[in-house]
């Protein structure tokens, strides 16, 4: 045991460009020169980190264990915190959780993946495109928009918050326009000045966070139902595995997407419903990369039905908040679909 390679070794010897801090990497990367701007948020950044970590990590600052993206490590911390106060959970799953590696990477499309476990390793390695964060990030504004929107009486002023959620939209199907605009997009947004305690922006970070809780859980999952003693998963299909049946790979989507779910809600008492809403949301966010979520591919079930399975897990927890969730979903989702004039999906595959 002791001879073995850790997981964020083999992330660093095995990933082209995989670094071992990356928000430093970022701050790190952008010259003063050619975007003073830029350095001076990503340096902020860095330095509320280290006021965050001090806070949480008994003064240990930007100190990270589980990633190399000092966020992810925050929401492993809270699944670990979470095991060890829930009386119910297997004494295992905190051990568990501890082997867990994320490694983000510096690349867009939206990719995360529970790689395949390697003997020479100790372990569960999970990797990240950084574009699978941005996206969550801009799907979590988008439906924050309208969520907040829904409680606003006046129509005049309930429609004005379009404009935002179309640009968002934009952003998430056109990824041309989103390097395009990137650095306007970053001096535009601190132009405003984010009220950080405006009900919109608590929505949007709520959905932001639970949505990323909901994606690892999904590729801890993986691992930890020992899918990946045979092949790498990953949240959309790229590959073929060689020794697993179709029907197989269906069952395990469920399993990984349940077992995402329950991590999410673990040892918390109150569940907002924006938490519940968020694995929802991330349904929503990979049929925008799929023209056809009504059908299953070979290797994966279909949108519609991982929707559907999540909704009934909602369900069994709370019918009424299904209901809402559902009811937010079809708004959202016939709001995206009337945007584009020839519908963007062929059919209400929510539905
Ligand atoms: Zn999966």
């Amino acid at each position: 045991m002791g001879d073995k390679k850790s997981a964020y070794e083999r992330f660093l010897d095995g990933f082209l460009g995989g670094v071992g801090d990356w928000d430093n990497h970022l701050a790190e990367a952008i010259h003063e020169d050619e975007n003073p701007y830029l350095k001076n948020q990503m340096l902020k950044i860095l330095e509320e980190q280290e006021e965050f970590g001090d806070a949480i990590n008994f003064g240990l600052g930007r100190e990270i264990w589980y990633s190399n993206d000092f966020f992810i490590n925050s929401l492993i911390l809270d699944f670990i915190t979470a095991a060890e106060n829930d009386n119910n959970a297997e004494d295992d799953l905190v051990n568990e959780l501890k082997l867990i590696w994320v490694g983000m990477l510096g690349k867009l499309g939206v990719d995360v993946e529970a790689i395949n476990m390697d003997d020479g390793f100790e372990g569960y390695l999970i990797t990240m495109h950084f574009g699978m964060e941005l996206d969550i990030q801009f799907i979590s504004e988008l439906v924050a928009y309208h969520v907040y929107g829904r409680k606003i009486k006046d129509l005049r002023e309930r429609a004005q918050l379009l404009p935002e959620m179309a640009k968002l939209l934009w952003f998430l199907v056109d990824k041309e326009a989103l390097i395009k605009e990137a650095t306007e997009l970053a001096q535009s947004e601190a132009d405003q000045q984010v009220d950080r305690n405006s009900p919109r922006v608590h929505i949007a970070s709520h959905l932001f966070e639970a949505g990323m809780k909901f994606v690892l859980g999904h590729e801890i999952g993986h691992h930890f139902l020992k899918h990946t003693e045979t092949n790498g998963r990953n949240i959309v299909s790229k590959f073929i595995p060689t020794d697993v049946t179709f029907d197989q790979m269906h069952l395990d989507e469920f399993a990984a997407d349940n077992f995402g779910f329950d991590l999410l809600i673990k040892g918390k008492k109150e569940r907002n419903n924006n938490e519940l809403l968020a694995p929802l949301m991330v349904i929503l966010m990979l049929a925008l990369y799929d023209k056809t979520p009504e059908e299953p591919s070979q290797y994966h079930p279909s949108l519609r039905n991982r929707y559907l399975n999540l909704l009934s897990k909602v369900s069994d927890h709370n019918e009424e908040i299904a209901a809402n969730l559902q009811q937010i979903f079809d708004e959202v989702a016939t709001w995206i679909n009337r945007t584009f004039y020839d519908g963007y999906w062929k059919t209400e595959w929510w539905k």
